[in-house]
């Protein structure tokens, strides 16, 4: 166990960070009651419990104590209103620097180097997912959209990068880009500008660690292709041929010169075999204009041996060399993308991380630094996941998410525990599981 990533050690080292959250108001012991607001909503997204406040503040009548002051290091019990009133003037730039902390441990225990992938790079997958919407409530920082019906519709959206590795069931979050309207600006703010500002923002920490951007179809255009190499930072991203004609007439000029890279092979999937076929080019220019930047273009088809149905087709753009030797592992990667939907916003929005939860949407900051919370939590799950014995015990032998955090709910409504440590421990010897 790696005592630096210790579920107990990074909570206590949350304090600080919400302690730092600007506050509006003047008064004594002011940091104490907005660390405790930062912590009250941090403790029901990591807990997955709506009520968690409610019972801890019922224990601490009945026992004279709680565990939200054990387990979380709260000071006094924060109401859902005081929680509201404190934190919406809190930017969530204010949680960046817990990521890059959580980041770096990960790192200094060796584990960040088992996330890299091709050309010992760390995959960053980008996503934009909406996390709130409403005809009714709505607050500064809302987008909003124009209904068929003449009513308008307000919404939140959100950049949420995660490293992926393709085979790797964890993905580790980091700090997410919101998508609000942009100061004197006309257009609305979008995914492509968001992240971006994105790579403004966090593109030079984050390229000292060789790091590959992953996108969809909507980001392999030349503006974010240029914007990835001036933060010297790799990319492979999905190139559709309906939204690249150029490039694919270069590709179907170099197909009837019969100088088109081909490369074929066989994989059996346990039922029956299939034919990989990967076309590939490089140096191909990435639109019809004189700037055009020059791209590297690989296409893998999967095709049932037998019949010949065709099971799988995509294609990318990259700034790696594709060759006979590459093409497997940059393919790979590519595909590693979907994982930003299917195992991080899914999770985000299915699992019970409460994204719409009841603290209310706020007039300025509340909506999207709670979503940054609830990727926090999500965080700390993950590192759990990849570092607590105790932890990776009780998931396996409780199966489902939802029935681990059940069992917690309901422990720490009835039992005082002085740490997380010795919750898993308890939970470990009532199920007979062995943590010698
Ligand atoms: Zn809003």
């Amino acid at each position: 166990m790696n005592e630096n990533l210790a579920i107990d050690r990074l909570i206590r080292e949350l304090k600080p960070v919400f302690g730092g959250f600007p506050d509006m108001r003047t008064g004594r012991n002011i940091q104490y009651e907005i660390a405790d607001a930062g912590m009250g909503a941090f403790s029901v997204f990591f807990t997955q419990c709506a009520s968690f406040l409610e019972y801890q503040g019922e224990m601490k009548r009945l026992k004279g104590r709680s565990n939200a002051e054990n387990l979380f290091g709260m000071s006094e019990i924060p109401s859902d209103s005081h929680i509201r009133s404190l934190l919406d003037p809190v930017a969530p730039m204010y949680l960046h620097p817990i990521y890059r902390l959580v980041l770096e441990r990960l790192e200094a225990g060796g584990i960040l180097e088992t996330f890299r992938s091709h050309a010992h790079s760390l995959l960053v997958a980008l996503d934009g997912t909406e996390y709130f919407s409403s005809q009714k409530i709505h607050c500064e920082q809302c987008s909003h959209r124009q209904l068929a019906n003449g009513k308008t519709d307000y919404y939140h959206s959100v950049i949420t990068p995660v490293i992926v590795q393709a085979g790797n069931e964890h993905v580790l979050s980091l700090e997410p880009e919101f998508i609000v309207p942009q100061d004197g600006q006309e257009k609305q703010d979008c995914e492509i500008e968001a992240s971006k500002r994105w790579l403004r923002t966090h593109g030079a920490y984050y390229a000292q660690q060789n790091v590959t951007l992953l996108g969809d179809d909507l980001y392999s255009r030349q503006p974010f292709c240029q914007a990835v190499k001036d933060a010297k930072m790799h990319f492979i991203l999905v190139c559709k041929e309906d939204s690249h004609a150029q490039l694919y007439q270069s590709v179907a000029f170099l197909d009837a010169q019969g100088v088109l890279g081909r490369y074929q092979k066989r994989h059996w999937n346990g039922i029956h075999g299939e034919i990989h076929t990967y076309r590939y080019a490089n140096c191909l220019p990435l639109r019809g204009d004189q700037d055009a930047m020059q791209v590297n273009w690989v296409e893998l088809t999967i095709a049932h041996e037998e019949t010949g149905e065709l099971l799988y087709q995509n294609a990318w753009i990259t700034d790696f060399e594709v060759s006979e030797t590459t093409l497997e592992a940059i393919v790979r990667d590519g595909r590693a993308r979907w994982k930003v939907e299917n195992e991080n916003n899914n999770i985000l929005k299915t699992k019970g991380y409460h994204l719409e939860h009841n603290f209310g949407h706020g007039s300025q900051f509340l909506a999207s630094l709670l979503l940054s919370l609830n990727l926090l939590a999500f965080l700390f799950h993950t590192v759990m996941g990849l570092v607590d014995e105790k932890y990776q015990l009780l998931r396996k032998e409780l199966r489902k998410r939802r029935k681990f955090f059940q069992h917690v709910e309901t422990l720490l409504e009835y039992l005082l525990f002085d740490s997380w440590d010795s919750l898993f421990s308890f939970m470990c010897r009532g199920l007979n599981l062995d943590t010698s």
